[in-house]
Formats: C-alpha cells, sequence, structure tokens
C-alpha cells in the first residue's frame, strides 16, 4: 500500500510535469472507486490550470485556480505523465487530460482510491478536517505527543498510526520508529515520559524522512518500470523479522499483534 514517504515521491516527480499545466478535460473510464468520482468533477476541474501539487497526509491536492482537485491512491493506485493517445491498459481508470498532448493517467486496480473536486480550502474537506500534524513539520514534537496522549491507555503503537495524532504513521514505520526509541509497542500512550516521547518523535521523522530520501535515489521516475507504485525495499530494522536477531542486541525479534496489526520488537531493548 502506499503510504506517506511514497505519495511524496509521487508528488515530488510529478510537481515537475504539472505546475502550469491546463486541464482540458477528465476521462472517466470508472467511477465506481472507494468514494464514486462524482458525476460534475469534469465539469469543475476543465480549463483551468494547476497551480501547485500539494500532499495532506496520504491526499494528494491539485490546487486549481478554482478549488481543489483531492486524490487518493487507495491500496494500489499509480500515477503516470503520459502522451494521451497512449492506449489505456487495465485499471487505467481515469485521465486527466493536459495541454501540449499529454495527460495524467490513474490507475487503481483495487479501486480503493478517491478522486473529487472540493472548494478551497481543501483542508476543510470532511477526509482532511480531522487529521492530526504532519509528522515532518515543526507542529509534531515530543511536547505534542506527550500532550495528545494524556490519560490515553491505548498501546502506543496504536496512538502514533492514528491520523487523528498524526498522519502518516504506517505498520510499517511505526514498528521501526518503535524499536529505535527503544519503546514496547504495548506500552500505554499515557504512561510515557516528555523525554521518551521526544526521542520518538525524532524517530519517527527519521524514519520518514529516510524512507523518502531512498525513494527519491531509487526510483527514476514516479513509478517503477513495470507501471507498479515504488514500494522501497528500506532496510529494516524489525518489520518482518520475527525470530532473528535484533540488530542492536542480538536478541531474539518477537512478533504479536497489537491493535489488530502486526508488531514485531526486541523485548530486551524495547520497554
Ligand atoms: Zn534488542
Amino acid at each position: 500500500m502506499p503510504e506517506l514517504p511514497e505519495v511524496e515521491t509521487c508528488r515530488r516527480g510529478l510537481e515537475p510535469h504539472l505546475l502550469g499545466r491546463l486541464i482540458e478535460r477528465l476521462e472517466v473510464r470508472e467511477s465506481r472507486l472507494r468514494w464514486p468520482i462524482p458525476v460534475d468533477t469534469g465539469a469543475r476541474v476543465a480549463g483551468q490550470r494547476i497551480l501547485a501539487l500539494r500532499r495532506r497526509g496520504k491526499y494528494l491536492l491539485f490546487d486549481l485556480e478554482q478549488g481543489v482537485l483531492m486524490l487518493h491512491l487507495g491500496m494500489s493506485g499509480s500515477l503516470r505523465v503520459l502522451p494521451a493517445t497512449t492506449a489505456p491498459a487495465a485499471h487505467d481508470h481515469v485521465d486527466l487530460c493536459l495541454d501540449a498532448g499529454q495527460c495524467l493517467r490513474f490507475r487503481d486496480p483495487r479501486r480503493f482510491g478517491m478522486l473529487q473536486w472540493t472548494a478551497a480550502p481543501a483542508e476543510a474537506h470532511p477526509l482532511l478536517r480531522d487529521l492530526g500534524p504532519e509528522p515532518l513539520e515543526p507542529a509534531f514534537s515530543g511536547a505534542y505527543l506527550h500532550h495528545r496522549a494524556q490519560g490515553r491507555r491505548a498501546p502506543i503503537k496504536t496512538f502514533i498510526m492514528d491520523s487523528q495524532v498524526v498522519v502518516g504513521v504506517g505498520n510499517i514505520y511505526a514498528n521501526e520508529s518503535l524499536h529505535r526509541a527503544r519503546i514496547h509497542p504495548n506500552r500505554a500512550a499515557g504512561r510515557i515520559s516528555h523525554v521518551r516521547m521526544d526521542v520518538l518523535a525524532a524517530a519517527i521523522r527519521q524514519v520518514l524522512a529516510d524512507a523518502i530520501a531512498q525513494g527519491g535515489t531509487s526510483l527514476r521516475d514516479f513509478v517503477q518500470e513495470d507501471g507498479q507504485p515504488g514500494y522501497f525495499a528500506q532496510s529494516l530494522r524489525v518489520y518482518g523479522r520475527a525470530e532473528q536477531p535484533c540488530p542492536s542486541c542480538g536478541g531474539r525479534i518477537r512478533q504479536r499483534r497489537i491493535g489488530q496489526r502486526s508488531s514485531f520488537y526486541c523485548a530486551t531493548c524495547q520497554h
């Protein structure tokens, strides 16, 4: 599934191809995504220029002259800029037809994505307005995490994966961040000191920044040559490494389910 680093890499890859471009029309071959594409979307965006391409959580936001086009890649979506004459393949559900004979093509095999226009500011949209801060921006800090965790008995891993607390900390990144911060994933969020939350916030930033940096160097474009979204072959310390030695202490990495998600940790290092 595309996570925050993949979406950010996608945004950076697309940005130079899209800024200032005119949207001539929208071609929808399949509108039944997780949220159906509203029928008036084409009329809303046609004739407008793309002024900026931003990201909020895992949503891509195309700032237009009037309003904002929101796009979510869902479980399996990917985007490419192609000559508009390129024949669509299976699962190529939408083309944003641009000037100069090009299109932005949205492929979404599992159809968990979304595409819709909203009035500005997009941050007021129901899917965005309750999102927590961006982990790579200054509003996210140990002090913030410590404040939000007061009285919370949820496991810290579940807490940091809650997008109303902070966006973009998916399962892999939660496991890796907690190992770096030496915090047990099942520890109650409200029982973690301010100092340890400082360490955790820094670990989350580092893990995500590393993934974005690797994406920027390992992907020639915003999709790999086989047309699949680029999932980063990141060097993982604990995720998917049950029964293997902990890279810090050599102890055995354990696996258990916490909040319905696979959790990997070292019971020696993390407490
Ligand atoms: Zn260890």
